[in-house]
């Protein structure tokens, strides 16, 4: 039976994210299954379990999560709620004795993000943040072509991520605009897809930061959290990342890498189903076709299989808390006028 390989996982707030692209992805996984759900809305969460062949046993609310310690089919939590309540389940996971996988931004502070490596430290359990796009088959490639020195030296990336925010039209954007839930606008939610890239291209860390974020002040959308953010950042090998962010820019996930024999080109760099990219040399462009994956699948596998093999995942929660500090030093260095080292 196929089923004994896979591990039993827990989704924790059946909103857009988690119904459209989560819950049935799981088909794809080899070692993931879906055997549980939390949710704070009762109707919803019952025709899930239907529909999933879930035991409405496994069927839990926001009151009675922590009583998922009893459960032994469940061994790992996804949490994929609104951003400022990502620390609280995932602590109560931790000490629940599960193993969490949680949604990006990892928390709205660092101190809540330190919260919750402790937590899953002290418990011995295993916490990976889901960063998809560094389980994604076209990102994978780029990073090998990169390290391989096909680029030559690395000198400029620059990563624009931009939607409208519609929150009168769309529920999963209600919360996104509200500060106490989201921890900020535009930077803290796709922003970060730039920020996690210009990392995990360069394979490194920066250095300083510099930043402006500019809202319109007649626009009711961004009464709490910011609209359009420029930052850039600067690595130790001297290469520079220049990112921008926005919800009020028609739709745009893209990267490019400047290197000193060739640039290569992924838009989108972080979309769900479908990547593009370019590679431009001195004599010529190419379009390099690499099969497409089911990263989500890929991406809770990963997961599912550092706990059967007991190994750190590839995207802790280290990974997590590093891009929560940047954020917070590109809103200094914006609110500074000054860029800031990190
Ligand atoms: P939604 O609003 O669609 O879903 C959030 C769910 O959380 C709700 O449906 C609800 O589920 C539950 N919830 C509990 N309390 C609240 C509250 N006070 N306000 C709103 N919802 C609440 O948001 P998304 O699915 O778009 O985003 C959820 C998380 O996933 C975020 O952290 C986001 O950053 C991340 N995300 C990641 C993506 C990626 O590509 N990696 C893409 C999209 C989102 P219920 O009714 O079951 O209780």
């Amino acid at each position: 039976n196929d089923d004994k390989k896979k591990l039993g996982w827990a989704v924790v707030g059946l909103g857009k994210f988690a119904t459209e692209q989560i819950m049935p992805n799981f088909k794809d996984c080899k070692h993931s299954k879906l055997v549980a759900l939390v949710s704070g809305t009762p109707d919803k969460a019952k025709k899930l379990a239907k529909e999933y062949g879930i035991d409405e046993k496994s069927v839990y609310d926001y009151q009675n999560f922590d009583s998922i310690k009893d459960n032994p089919a469940v061994d790992i939590v996804y949490i994929i709620l609104p951003n400022s309540m990502h620390a609280e389940y995932t602590i109560r996971a931790a000490q629940a004795g599960k193993h969490v996988l949680c949604e990006k931004p990892m928390a709205t502070s660092e101190e809540d993000c330190k919260k919750m490596i402790d937590a899953c430290n002290k418990a011995g359990k295993k916490l990976m943040i889901a960063y998809r796009a560094q389980y994604e088959p076209y990102n994978l490639d780029a990073i090998a072509r990169i390290k391989k020195g096909e680029l030559g030296k690395i000198k400029f990336i620059t990563a624009d991520h931009g939607r409208h925010v519609k929150p009168t039209e769309d529920k999963a954007d209600v919360w996104r605009v509200q500060k106490k839930l989201a921890g900020g606008g535009s930077l803290m939610d796709i922003g970060i897809y730039s920020l996690n890239a210009a990392r995990y291209l360069t394979g490194e860390e920066p250095v300083e930061v510099t930043a402006q974020i500019y809202s319109d002040p007649n626009d009711p959308r961004f009464k709490e959290v910011e609209d359009n953010v420029a930052f850039t950042l600067r690595f130790p090998s001297g290469a520079l990342a220049c990112c921008t962010s926005s919800y009020s820019y028609q739709s745009v996930k893209r990267g490019r890498i400047f290197g000193e024999k060739a640039w290569l080109d992924l838009d989108p760099i972080s979309d769900y189903y479908e990547h593009n990219m370019k590679i431009g040399k001195e004599d010529g462009e190419m379009e390099p076709k690499i099969q497409e994956g089911n990263q989500f699948a890929a991406e809770m596998d990963h997961m599912s299989e550092s706990v059967m093999q007991n190994k750190t995942p590839r995207t802790p929660g280290e990974e997590g808390l590093r891009d929560v500090r940047y954020m917070m030093a590109i809103y200094e260095a914006a609110k500074k006028g000054k860029s800031v080292k990190v």
